[in-house]
């Protein structure tokens, strides 16, 4: 069975072709600047490239890119478009309503349009790829949503409500809902798979740490609490977003600056986190270049980073009352060494031990065990694939 796994955008979509009989990539690639100008990329597992500026005016166009490049004579990897059995999509927001992943129906769409006050820059986007795919593909091939909100669905009321007036919970469904749950329950089940234990039995941290970054508290394979909220603002600072702050910092520069609620929202998404406290760059990368070379604001942001960890793993810590695991994963846990290196050091009151050369080793893609025979919780880097969790699903899905 071979899956068509979608991430669409407003602007972009991304996609990846998956062999369910060994779970290997045959194609991927993305459409960007869709509605702009177009631009196309797609490669092949076996190393085949084809990329060029083409107009791509609305997602639909965008699919047949993708359509022709599948079957194409030089860089397809499939006879004819009938081998695809089946297409998952990624949705960011399924509220309180999706706490699974299900099949695509008309009343599902309209669900996920429903729940777009609460991502307004993702859900239409996701309907929009959704709609174009059932053009370009027909209605005979079936699809699925896979929420990245769905893992969290397990958190509890006080995990998960504001301590502002019940009605705006009411009215606007105003609550923690967490996100990148397709992420950490790829790489809590991994862990355990890599444990040779069962998930029944283990609490586990997952520290997704990326351009958007999240850490989840998961006990016996439910989630009891995660660091992004209502939206993907909250937790630890991010490449652009401030992460958890007084919500009176808010209206304070608000009030200054004379800011619309539109304006602060820019601010806090696209302008705060590495970006802003660096003045260098949103990418973790130049930062910790720009700290090398003496920039002190630069380091100020890399020890913000690494606290705001510490500060989530020992937070996580008291709430499941013990850990039995702490996983890295995502663009920054994966790669960067030294900031695992850091937090984990201060995490020795928990008996986390790490073998320094071990950890420094495990970049680009690797995965394994960082921790120590002594350490009293086992470290892991996982590199993530949400890809692969959505194409399982799809699968189940459809042969259910
Ligand atoms: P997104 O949240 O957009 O999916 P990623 O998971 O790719 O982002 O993470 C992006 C971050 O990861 C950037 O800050 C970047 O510096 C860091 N990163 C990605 N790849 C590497 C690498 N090979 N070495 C060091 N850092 C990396």
């Amino acid at each position: 069975m071979k899956i068509l796994v979608i991430n669409a955008g407003s602007s972009s979509m991304k996609y990846q072709l998956i062999d369910m009989t060994d779970e290997s990539t045959l194609a991927k690639g993305n459409c960007e600047r869709i509605g702009i100008d177009g631009h196309f990329k797609h490669t092949t597992s076996d190393g085949r490239k084809y990329e060029a500026d083409v107009t791509m005016d609305n997602h639909t166009q965008a699919f047949m890119q993708i359509k022709n490049a599948l079957v194409d004579e030089k860089v397809g990897v499939i006879k004819d478009l009938s081998e695809v059995s089946a297409i998952g999509h990624r949705v960011v927001q399924g509220g309180s309503i999706f706490k699974k992943s299900c099949l695509v129906t008309e009343d599902v769409i309209e669900k996920i349009e429903g729940l777009s006050p609460l991502a307004p820059l993702h859900n239409p986007a996701h309907v929009q790829g959704i709609r174009a795919c059932i053009d370009v593909f027909g209605k005979d091939v079936p699809e699925v949503v896979v929420f990245d909100t769905s893992f969290h669905s397990t958190m509890p009321e006080t995990a998960y409500m504001y301590a502002v007036p019940y009605e705006y919970y009411e009215k606007y469904a105003v609550r923690r809902y967490g996100f990148h749950g397709t992420s950490h329950r790829y790489v809590s089940a991994r862990c355990a798979e890599l444990m040779g234990k069962d998930i029944k039995d283990l609490k586990i941290i997952t520290c997704h740490l990326g351009n958007g970054s999240s850490i989840t508290a998961i006990d016996g394979g439910k989630v009891v609490d995660t660091s992004m909220g209502l939206t993907p603002l909250d937790g630890i600072m991010m490449g652009t977003r401030t992460g958890c702050l007084d919500p009176s910092v808010v209206t304070f520069i608000a009030e200054k600056e004379g800011f619309t609620p539109a304006e602060m929202d820019t601010l806090l998404n696209k302008k705060s986190g590495f970006l802003g406290i660096s003045g260098v760059s949103s990418d973790d990368r130049d930062v910790c270049a720009a700290a090398e070379s003496g920039n002190k604001r630069a380091q100020l942001a890399i020890d913000m980073l690494e606290y705001h960890i510490l500060k989530y793993i020992g937070s996580y810590a008291a709430v499941l009352g013990g850990v039995d695991a702490i996983v890295f994963t995502a663009g920054i846990g994966e790669n960067q060494s030294s900031h695992r290196e850091n937090v984990c050091h201060k995490l020795a009151y928990l008996g986390v031990e790490i073998n320094d050369e071990v950890n420094a080793g495990m970049i680009r893609g690797a995965e394994g065990k960082i921790s120590t025979e002594n350490s009293k919780v086992d470290v892991f880097v996982i590199p993530t694939n949400e890809e692969i969790v959505i194409a399982r699903d799809t699968m189940a899905i459809v042969n259910a």
